[in-house]
């Protein structure tokens, strides 16, 4: 398929989409667990399965490569998850009948692995809120190897084939690898066509995707900017890495990620950033923290040296970034 990473690419569009397929099937029959994580997002039967399918899968072809990977099964292993364990196993065991209950906790712990030299990361249900609302959500995964994100793909059920929100319908799904292009498959891993920004470099014409959730954001630094740039068109919002996928795509120009004043000192996860990053450079675009550095991989599990990120089509970067300067978007904002 590619003639470098071709087996990761292969493998890594193979599970994104039968991930995503069962995390569909789940969508429908959602089961929210009681108890929630850390940061209020819910913890749900389609992130574990997710999981435990794409970390097995994974490790059956790259043994030596670690997992850097959102959940950890310590809410499902006690007795109060001994159901949501149940359906894990019943979902995760279609795609891999040899399955257990055991060997699912140790699947999904794989992903406490230590960002290495070469690892992998994984958000298996990214935009869990979306997922619980019926509406946008992908399975997203990359490959760092040496601090750079080489490789990223995500299965995304409600996009079209052009990537574009379709709720509901076939769903597709997107292939980044350094060098070699971003491109939107279908979910049965078809390759579909090569991906690339829009040529937008007019701020007040430019589409912006923005958060669906309001604690994900600084809503008063986003109305600023949206008032410094001019933009006339209504901010689109949109869960999850989604948006960097309908970026790529051409069908939107600027997202901005700024903390939340509930959140100031927050600091972004690679697996939310690293496979929306490569699919939208891949594409032509520009992806940076919110004062114009690379965002930095090496830092851990957090991009801890970065602040907030800048996502463009490259052409309308410099006006971003000026506007970020202008109403201080560069900084965290007070806490409240
Ligand atoms: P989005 O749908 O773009 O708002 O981003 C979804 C991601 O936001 C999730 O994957 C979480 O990692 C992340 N997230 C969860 N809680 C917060 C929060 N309080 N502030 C910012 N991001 C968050
Ligand atoms: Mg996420």
């Amino acid at each position: 398929m590619f003639e470098r990473y071709g087996l990761e690419a292969e493998t890594a569009l193979r599970v994104v989409t039968l991930a995503a397929g069962l995390a569909r099937e789940i969508q429908g029959e959602v089961r929210a667990l009681p108890g929630e994580k850390d940061d209020l997002s819910p913890v749900t039967v389609a992130d574990y399965t997710a999981q435990a399918v794409i970390s097995q899968m994974l490790h059956e072809v790259f043994p030596d490569d670690s997992l850097v990977a959102e959940e950890g099964s310590a809410a499902l292993a006690a007795p109060q998850g001994e159901d949501a364990l149940a359906a894990v196993l019943a979902y995760v065991s279609r795609l891999l009948p040899n399955a257990d209950e055991q060997a699912i906790c140790a699947w999904i712990d794989r992903g406490a692995g230590e960002p290495g030299a070469r690892y992998w990361v994984l958000d298996p249900v990214d935009g869990t809120k979306g997922f619980l609302r019926g509406e946008q959500y992908v399975v997203a995964l990359a490959l760092i190897e040496a601090g750079q994100v080489v490789l990223g793909a995500m299965g995304c059920p409600n996009l079209d084939h052009s990537l574009q929100p379709a709720l509901g319908g076939a769903g597709s799904a997107v292939i980044a690898i350094r060098g070699q292009g971003a491109w939107a498959a279908s979910m049965e891993g078809k390759l579909l066509e090569r991906l690339r920004v829009s040529d937008e470099d007019e701020p007040s014409a430019a589409r912006l995707l923005r958060s669906v959730e309001s604690d994900h954001t600084d809503e008063e630094a986003m109305a600023q900017l949206i008032s410094v740039l001019g933009i006339r068109p209504e901010p689109t919002r949109m869960d999850s890495q989604a948006k960097s996928a309908v970026l790529a795509a051409g069908g939107a120009d600027l997202i901005f990620r700024l903390n939340s004043p509930r959140n100031p000192d927050r600091k972004e996860n690679t697996w939310d950033q690293a496979p929306g990053l490569i699919i939208v450079e891949e594409a032509g675009g520009r992806v940076t923290d919110l004062r114009g550095a690379a965002l930095d991989f090496s830092a851990g599990r957090q991009l801890s040296r970065n602040y907030g990120v800048l996502v463009s089509n490259a052409r309308l970067r410099d006006a971003a970034l000026r506007a970020i300067q202008a109403v201080g978007a560069d900084i965290p904002p007070e806490a409240v």
